[in-house]
């Protein structure tokens, strides 16, 4: 079986790591991460498939915000700061994920995209599939409003848990919890999905967060890479 290397980072990332990451480019990391892909992050639902050789400097994978691949020694990168970063893995087909997921993205249907173009284009099988959730603002803290909101009641009335009304135009988002219903609406087994509930803004200690912070202080990186057969 092909094995997989992966993390969700915190505030703190190995300085040879941090310093190998450039925005929307395929870099040379350290020995552990030869190749490093990062996507300039717009908030879409633009998904990236690298389904051949990547090497450091050969071409621009630029904008979007989901990342899948076939190719062994290529460690995929999203960042996030309140946003939730999604990884994945269908093991038997030797196929990986990383996903940034905010609101935008997230009711515009990233997630269930993402596993859709892996087994589409790379031959994996949803019901193969681990997928982990990892750190972003919680329930406890995050208030959207109507931009927010409309869609949400349009695209999944029916989920448990999702969204609480606080006030007349308001409520509190689990975010973790809408993709999850996505991943399991997808046909992932429940088993196979794990979600992380730490709260982004809640644990100063661990995460940055733009809503605690009110901009961008810095954001973690989440990465997932085939470590070959
Ligand atoms: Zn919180």
């Amino acid at each position: 079986m092909i094995s997989v290397r992966h993390f969700f980072g915190t505030r703190q990332l190995p300085a040879e790591l941090e310093a190998s990451i450039q925005i929307g480019a395929i870099t040379m990391g350290p020995s552990t991460f030869p190749t490093i892909v990062s996507l300039k992050q717009i908030h879409s639902t633009r998904v990236t498939v690298l389904d051949r050789p990547v090497m450091p400097g050969e071409l621009t994978p630029g904008e979007g915000d989901a990342l899948v691949t076939n190719q062994p020694h290529v460690l995929l990168v999203v960042r996030t700061a309140d946003c939730v970063p999604v990884l994945l893995v269908d093991h038997d087909a030797g196929v990986i994920g990383a996903i940034h997921a905010g609101w935008r993205g997230a009711v515009g249907g990233i997630v269930p995209k993402t596993l859709q173009a892996c087994v589409e284009q790379l031959g994996a099988e949803v019901a193969h599939m681990q997928v982990a959730i990892g750190p972003s603002i919680g329930f406890c803290c995050y208030e959207v409003d109507a931009p927010v909101i409309e869609p949400l009641h349009t695209h999944y009335p029916d989920w448990v848990g999702v969204f609480q009304e606080t006030t007349a135009g308001k409520g509190m988002l689990d975010l973790k919890k809408l993709i999850w219903h996505q991943i399991l609406a997808s046909g992932v087994p429940e088993h196979q999905v794990e979600r992380l509930e730490h709260c982004t803004r809640c644990r100063e200690d661990l995460f940055f967060s733009y809503r605690r912070e009110g901009k961008v202080n810095g954001t973690m990186m989440s990465g997932i890479m085939l470590s070959g057969s």
